[in-house]
C-alpha cells in the first residue's frame, strides 16, 4: 500500500466544526449530543485509520458534507432499537425467530393500559385485598379446555420445566423413545428433565412404544408419566404410540400423575376453519391427561406464555413451588394472555381478530391477487438484472403445529436474470433485510421466494421496495 498518502491529515475537519454542520446540529436534537460526538469520533477515527493503511484515497471522503452524513447515519443507528418490525414473507406463519404470533387488537390494547396505568395484577377488589395474579387467566382456561384448574409461566419450555420439578424431582419420569425431542437448538426434553431434577427413563423404541413398555417401567421410583407432542418432526412408517387415553388410564391404575406436553396446543378444532385437525387442549385433558402444558404464542396467538391446565390438586401444589415466582407472568403479558382467550369465548369470529388464525385461514386466490398487485413494484425496486413472476407455493404453520402439513399459498418469486448468477440472490435477500422495514423472505431452488400469506401492510410494502429502487445492483 503506497505510504505517501495523497489525503492529508489536515483537511480531515474537527469534531467541533463537524458538530456546527446544521446536520448534525439537527442530529444532536434528534437524538442527543453525546451520541453524536461519539458517532463523530468514531466515524474520524476510521477515516484517519484507512487513509494511513491506504484503504482510503479520495479526497471527496473526508468533505465535511460527506462525514456529516456518515456521523448522522451512525448516530441514527446508535438510537433506534435494534429490535423492530419486519415483513415476514417466509411462508411460515409462527416463525420463533420473527416473533411468532402476532396479537390481536384488543391484546395490544391491553398491554398498552397494563403498561401505563396501575391495575388490579394482584388486587382483589372485592376483597380490597391481595389477590392472584393467575386469577385473570384460570377462569377463561377452565371455560375453554374443560379443566379444573390452570396456572400460568412465562413459556411452554418453564411450564414443562416447573411440572417435572414439582412433581418428579429426584425421582423417574418414563417417556416414549420417539418422543425425546429438541425443539428449536436449546429445549432438549432430556436436558429439561435433567434441569428439573428427573431421572428420564426411556421406554419402547423410536418408532414403536407400546402401553407394555409403560406398564413394565412404572415402579416404586415413578413419579408421573409424561407424553410430548412431536412438534417440529413425524415419525412416518411402521410407528405405534399409545393412546393417550390407555396411557391416563394406566397411570390412574398406578397412581401416578399423567401429564402431556402439547407444545403448540389448539384451544378450538382447526379444522372449522378448514386447517388440518390440530389435538386441542380440551381433547386431551377428555382423554384423562391430569395436566396439559402448551404455549400462548403458538397457535393459540397470543403472547409468549406457558399454559398449564389440569387438577385442581396438582396445579395448588405447581403454584407452591418457589419456581413459580421466577418464572412468573408479567403485567403486560398478563394482559395480553387474558384479552386474547376472552376473544375465543367467541369462537365465530375469531379466525377474522386473531392475526394467526387469519393468516392461516387466507385462502391462495386472494394471496395471488395480492401478489399480482404487487409484482410490478417488485420488478422495479429489484431492477434488470432478476426476473420477477408470481406463482404458487406451500406456506407451513410453523413451531411445530402440524409440522408436515403445508398450506397451498402464493408468492412472487425473484430469481437473478441468466447473466448475473454467482451470489446475486444471496446479495438481493440482504439488500431486502437491510430496508428500514426489512422484507424477509425464503431462498429455495435458486429463487427468492416472497409467500404474502402474512403481508397485512401492502402499502407500507410497497413503499420498501421503492426504497429498494437498486436497479440490479443490490451490492450496497
Ligand atoms: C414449542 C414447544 C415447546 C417450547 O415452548 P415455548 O413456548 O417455545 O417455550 C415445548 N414443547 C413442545 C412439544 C413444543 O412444541
Amino acid at each position: 500500500m503506497p505510504k505517501d498518502r495523497s489525503i492529508p491529515r489536515s483537511s480531515i475537519p474537527s469534531v467541533d466544526r463537524l458538530l456546527d454542520m446544521p446536520g448534525l446540529r439537527t442530529a444532536a436534537e434528534r437524538h442527543g449530543r453525546t451520541l453524536v460526538v461519539e458517532a463523530a469520533r468514531e466515524i474520524l477515527d476510521e477515516v484517519r485509520r484507512s487513509i494511513a493503511t491506504g484503504a482510503e484515497t479520495d479526497p471527496g471522503a473526508v468533505e465535511p458534507p460527506v462525514l456529516a452524513a456518515r456521523i448522522a447515519a451512525r448516530a441514527a443507528k446508535a438510537a433506534s432499537p435494534s429490535l423492530r418490525p419486519v415483513f415476514n414473507l417466509t411462508g411460515t406463519v409462527l416463525h420463533t425467530n420473527l416473533g411468532r404470533a402476532g396479537l390481536a387488537q384488543e391484546a395490544i390494547d391491553a398491554v398498552v393500559e397494563a403498561a401505563a396505568r396501575p391495575s388490579t395484577l394482584e388486587y382483589d377488589v372485592g376483597r380490597a385485598g391481595r389477590g392472584d395474579r393467575d386469577g385473570h387467566v384460570e377462569g377463561l382456561l377452565r371455560r375453554l379446555t374443560g379443566a379444573e384448574a390452570a396456572t400460568v409461566v412465562n413459556n411452554n419450555a418453564a411450564a414443562v420445566l416447573i411440572v417435572l420439578s414439582t412433581l418428579a424431582k429426584g425421582r423417574e419420569v418414563p417417556v416414549s423413545r420417539g418422543e425425546l425431542v429438541e425443539i428449536g437448538g436449546s429445549f432438549r426434553m432430556p436436558d429439561v428433565m435433567a434441569e428439573a431434577g428427573c431421572i428420564l427413563r426411556e421406554v419402547g423404541t423410536t418408532n414403536r412404544t407400546h402401553l407394555r413398555d409403560f406398564s413394565a417401567a412404572i415402579g416404586e421410583e415413578t413419579a408421573m408419566a409424561m407424553k410430548i407432542h412431536a412438534s417440529n418432526y413425524a415419525i412416518q412408517g411402521f410407528t405405534a404410540e399409545v393412546p393417550e387415553a390407555e396411557l391416563a388410564a394406566l397411570c390412574r391404575e398406578r397412581g401416578i400423575p399423567f401429564a402431556v406436553d402439547l407444545g403448540s396446543g389448539a384451544l378450538v378444532e382447526l379444522e372449522r376453519y378448514g386447517l388440518a385437525h390440530e389435538t386441542t387442549v380440551r381433547e386431551t385433558l377428555a382423554a384423562g391427561a391430569d395436566l396439559v402444558t402448551f404455549s400462548g404464542d403458538k397457535l393459540l396467538g397470543g403472547p409468549q406464555a406457558g399454559l398449564i391446565v389440569g387438577r385442581t390438586d396438582l396445579i395448588a401444589e405447581i403454584k407452591r413451588n418457589p419456581l413459580k415466582r421466577a418464572l412468573r407472568l408479567d403485567k403486560m403479558t398478563l394482559a395480553a394472555l387474558a384479552a386474547t382467550l376472552a376473544l375465543y369465548l367467541d369462537p365465530d369470529r375469531i379466525a377474522g381478530r386473531l392475526p394467526t388464525l387469519r393468516h392461516l385461514t387466507r385462502p391462495a386466490d386472494r394471496i395471488a391477487d395480492l401478489c399480482a398487485e404487487l409484482a410490478p413494484a417488485v420488478r422495479d425496486g429489484v431492477g434488470p438484472g432478476f426476473d420477477v413472476e408470481t406463482r404458487p407455493c406451500l406456506s407451513q404453520i410453523g413451531s411445530g403445529a402440524l409440522p408436515v402439513a403445508s398450506i397451498p399459498s402464493h408468492a412472487i418469486a425473484i430469481a437473478p436474470t441468466a447473466a448475473r448468477r454467482g451470489g446475486a440472490l444471496k446479495r438481493l435477500a440482504a439488500t431486502l433485510a437491510a430496508l428500514p422495514v426489512p422484507v424477509i423472505g425464503r431462498i429455495a431452488d435458486g429463487v427468492l421466494i416472497l409467500d404474502l400469506r402474512c403481508l397485512d401492510d401492502a402499502d407500507g410494502f410497497r413503499a420498501q421496495m421503492a426504497e429498494l429502487s437498486i436497479g440490479g445492483t443490490p451490492e450496497k
